[in-house]
């Protein structure tokens, strides 16, 4: 058994820990996070990223990659959005880097919110 418990369901589990970081901006404050989550947890980080966020480009000089609209409601978002990034490490991949952003008023997944409640406060 891992000697943590999965930061998404919450439970030890067998096998290594894979890390994804999660940060978030919202006006001047910023959270981050470190989510230490089993195999499952981190492929279902790694579908909900790919399904609502964009890969960060190589080369921060081109333009921005159009946004797939807010990673929560779905809805056009502008420049006052919440910039959003999650990186992931999974098996033996590259980190998986992709960010989007979220209105004002909109949040990210429970789950996914929850980690970010629970995990480490970074300066
Ligand atoms: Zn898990
Ligand atoms: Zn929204």
């Amino acid at each position: 058994m891992a000697l943590f418990p999965c930061t998404v369901h919450g439970e030890r589990f067998r096998g290594a820990a894979e890390h994804w970081y999660v940060f978030m901006a919202a006006g001047i404050q910023s959270q981050r996070s470190h989510l230490r989550v089993c195999r499952k947890c981190s492929d279902q980080l790694l579908e909900w990223s790919q399904e609502h966020l964009v890969p960060v480009p190589d080369d921060y000089d081109v333009p921005v990659p159009e946004v797939k609209g807010c990673a929560d409601c779905s809805l056009p978002i502008g420049v006052d959005a919440k910039p959003l990034i999650v990186t992931g490490y999974v098996r033996k991949d590259e980190p998986h880097q992709l960010m989007g952003g979220l209105h004002e008023k909109c949040a990210v997944p429970d789950w996914l919110g929850v980690a970010v409640q629970r995990g480490h406060q970074a300066a």
